[in-house]
């Protein structure tokens, strides 16, 4: 069977390359006569390729040197409760907005630890678009401003950072990480699971200012303070040997096969590009986001009717097209189109539903 066009939100393609590239080292790693599954963290062998995935992601992403980069468990989904027990120790106060589930779920979590305030929202019309913020509703003493950059289920995206000033600004880029240039300067932290962009599932990336390192709450569990992996370079316990390695391979990707972060946004915004423009004339398919706020990563999209829906669901599907059934808070169809989607995915994808089209008017 060849391998199918997998438009899954996550977990999603990787690049091929590196497929392959694992599947060679498999059984053995270079001349270690091991797997690096079968690794002892601790070895020589083992520190060389986290030491060598941090250096790439840092230079991928122009990471500073007064961050710290941390390689942890429980996905992002632990992040909406580590952030606030690491940084809601000053007033004890956040804020804040409100753009689909995963946004929701950080401000829920949080308001366990302290007090989380919604400064926007965009619920009313189904997390289409991303709310316009003021800052004089900012919240001036509070200890962090959440955002969740790229909005997965939704397929919207900040285009424009808020301006929160000294505030530090933390952002869930779970679905955007590496898809394009990021100034890491703008924000306190930054986090993101690997199994949208980056990797398979099992590694959590932080990138954390190392001034809001070592305040965290009494409360906090050992394996919850950031401190406690910023002091032991990410191995206080077992880290996910075999997820870090393939996010080197997939970071030697970027890096050399397509040339860096630049020309990645450039292939990404392409790939979006063919998508949208075929769907602003097509006369039986509709994006679903306001234009200004559209992700580069996630398009939803319907027809308006559901039969029609799940037929196009189930044709893609036969001919090689996965995973685009959209949300069901959404309903009708999403394509994610992260980094690892070829160009050649979309314009097979477009050719498929310019033909549905044509049958189904
Ligand atoms: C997928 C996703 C999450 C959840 O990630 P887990 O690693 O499963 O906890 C959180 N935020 C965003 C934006 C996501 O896309």
């Amino acid at each position: 069977m060849a391998r199918v066009y997998n438009f899954s939100a996550g977990p999603s393609m990787l690049p091929l390359e590196v497929l392959q590239t694992a599947a060679a080292e498999l059984c053995e790693f270079g001349t270690t006569g091991q797997s690096v599954m079968e690794m002892s963290h601790r070895s020589k062998e083992y520190q060389a390729i986290i030491d060598e995935t941090q250096a790439l992601l840092r230079e991928l992403m122009q990471i500073p040197d007064d961050y710290e980069v941390l390689f942890l468990q429980g996905g992002a989904s632990s992040q909406f409760a580590m952030v606030p027990l690491n940084l809601m120790t000053g007033s004890g106060k956040a804020d804040f907005v409100i753009t689909g589930q995963w946004a929701n779920k950080a401000y829920k979590e949080a308001a366990r630890y302290g007090q989380a305030n919604v400064v926007a929202s965009s619920a009313d019309k189904t997390y289409s678009y991303i709310p316009k913020l003021d800052p004089a509703t900012f919240t001036k003493d509070a200890d962090y401003f959440h955002i969740c950059m790229n909005n997965t289920i939704y397929g919207t995206k900040y285009h424009t950072l808020p301006d929160t000033g000294d505030v530090p600004l933390v952002a869930d880029i779970s679905s955007c990480i590496l898809s394009e240039p990021i100034d890491v300067t703008r924000f306190g932290v930054l986090y993101a699971g690997a199994q949208k962009n980056l990797a398979p599932a099992g590694v959590t990336i932080v990138i954390v200012r190392k001034d809001l390192i070592g305040h965290a709450q009494d409360i906090t569990p050992t394996m919850f303070n950031y401190q406690t992996h910023a002091d032991n370079g990410s191995m206080f316990n077992t880290p996910p040997c075999y997820t870090i390695y393939i996010a080197g391979l997939v970071l030697k990707w970027i890096k050399n096969t397509i040339g860096g972060l630049e020309n990645m946004q450039k292939i990404n915004q392409k790939k979006a590009a063919l998508l949208y423009d075929f769907l602003d004339q097509s006369k039986l398919f509709h994006g679903t986001v306001v234009k200004e706020d559209r992700s580069l990563m996630n398009v939803p999209f319907v027809t308006g009717n559901d039969e029609l829906d799940a037929k196009f669901v189930a044709a893609a599907k036969a001919a090689g097209f996965v995973n685009l059934k959209g949300h069901r808070s959404v309903g009708g169809m999403r394509a994610s189109i992260y980094n690892a989607m070829p160009v050649e995915g979309v314009q097979a994808l477009v050719a498929f539903m310019e033909q549905f089209e044509k049958e189904n008017r």
